[in-house]
């Protein structure tokens, strides 16, 4: 099997396996990409500034040590509105907040000393066009309260356990569309007792506090894989169909190539008998037309072939070849018919104009030096035939062929026309 035919049979099988072998590739490096979510860093912030500590005009507070976060609360006693405890503000400019929407959770070091069963943990977020810059009150209040019991180990919250307080929504008459938490513009962080308070002593310190957060969220890791899916799929695929229609054009390309060489003869570049019989039977389906067959034989060819070697004869025939073609019309055919015979075929030309060509031919042959021989050492015998009414190609064929055996026999180098045999 040539190789050309084996390289474009095995094609769409090592296609089809590059294809099988880079899904496979895709669906593992997906699956790796869908568990590593999960190992990808933290977003981390570290919630570090200056402590503030407060306290309600019935108890009093404390720093303890100041550097150290550490604070003291003395509940005398509680009332609706007490409240002792300390916060952070955030971001350098106090009025205009941070941006944690992209955190989900606050981890906090926290040291407490007292008799209170739970905490309250809040953040005030500045509402654009709400809050302002006068009374911090009008801050959004996010509060959660945890039991003092987790306290001993690091505490994470959630940034969904916050909600708003009531009583800020009901101090404030808040909007509805404003009564939803938000950490678009955190000003503080805090912790505290709040009503009812616990009497006694209380004591807090914060060793640490930062927010938790993730650099991309789960929805935009998985919408970039299938993103990446879908570009590699639609890469792909219109590379695949290049691919295709490349190795199309190839092989148009190589059938009409072998077309070319099936009607071609290897060592002239004329037709072949193949071609010349596509030609004429073309030509027969146009039988109005004038036609005549030229049925061009070499004299002596075997004699020149064995005196001069096969490779002499070789370059007669070439030449021949070369020389035919540029002596007859484009619209003629030039065929080698097989051996030292040509063929050709002359659409729109009667017998006697194909005589007179003929003529011209023959003589012409008979001057030229052919493979480096003298003139008159390579001649041709011409038969000629015109189509007559209702004949076949056969017949045709046949009464230039008895006309070229006439001329042979009348002693070569001549043309003879098959109506004039009697
Ligand atoms: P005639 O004048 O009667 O045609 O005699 P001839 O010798 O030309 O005819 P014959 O049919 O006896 O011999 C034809 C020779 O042509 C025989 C063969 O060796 C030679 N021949 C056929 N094809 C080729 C070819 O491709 N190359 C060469 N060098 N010789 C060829
Ligand atoms: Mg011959
Ligand atoms: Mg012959």
């Amino acid at each position: 099997m040539p190789d050309s035919f084996q390289r474009s049979s095995s094609r769409p099988r090592s296609l089809l396996s590059s294809i099988y072998t880079l899904l496979l590739l895709g669906g593992l490096v997906t699956v790796l990409a869908v568990l590593a979510y999960d190992f990808l860093p933290e977003r981390r912030l570290e919630l570090d500034s200056q402590a503030f500590i407060y306290a309600d005009n019935t108890n009093s507070v404390e720093f303890i040590d100041y550097e150290a976060r550490r604070w003291r609360c003395m509940v005398h006693q509680s009332q609706d509105g007490s409240f002792c405890g300390m916060n952070l503000h955030l971001g350098s400019d106090a009025y205009e907040g941070v941006d944690l929407t992209q955190f989900h959770s606050i981890r906090l070091r926290l040291e407490y000393q007292g008799a209170s069963p739970w905490l309250r943990y809040y953040f005030r977020n500045r509402e654009p066009g709400f809050s302002t810059q006068a009374d911090m009150q009008t801050h959004k209040f996010l509060q959660t309260h945890i039991s003092t019991e987790f306290l001993n180990q690091e505490l994470v919250i959630g940034l969904d356990e916050f909600y708003v307080a009531e009583w800020w929504l009901a101090a404030y008459q808040v909007p509805r569309e404003l009564s939803r938490p938000d950490f678009s513009h955190v000003t503080a962080f805090g912790i505290d007792l709040s009503y009812p308070l616990v009497e006694g002593e209380h004591i807090g310190q914060l060793h640490s506090v930062e927010l938790l957060g993730d650099w991309i969220s789960k929805e935009q890791w998985y919408g970039g894989i299938i993103a990446i899916w879908l570009v590699a799929l639609v890469v792909v695929g219109v590379g695949g169909l290049l691919v295709l229609r490349r190795d199309i054009l190839r092989e148009r390309k190589r059938s009409q190539r072998y077309r070319e060489l099936s009607h071609h003869d290897q060592l002239t570049g004329l037709l072949n008998r193949h071609g010349i019989t596509r030609a004429i039977e073309a030509l027969f389906t146009r039988p109005d037309t004038a036609l005549t067959l030229l049925m061009l034989d070499i004299d002596h060819f075997k004699s020149l072939n064995d005196l001069h070697g096969h490779h002499a004869g070789d370059q007669v025939l070439t030449q021949l070849g070369q020389l035919l073609p540029g002596r007859v019309r484009s619209s003629d055919s030039v065929g080698r018919w097989g051996g030292e015979e040509f063929i050709v075929l002359l659409p729109g030309t009667g017998q006697q104009g194909a005589v007179e060509l003929a003529d011209k031919l023959r003589s012409h042959i008979a001057q030229q030096a052919f493979a480096g021989l003298k003139p008159q050492a390579v001649t041709v015998s011409i038969g000629i035939a015109e189509r007559a009414p209702h004949e076949s190609y056969h017949e045709l064929f046949k009464r230039a062929d008895t006309a070229l055996y006439r001329a042979k026999a009348q002693g070569r180098n001549q043309c003879v026309a098959a109506d004039a045999i009697a």
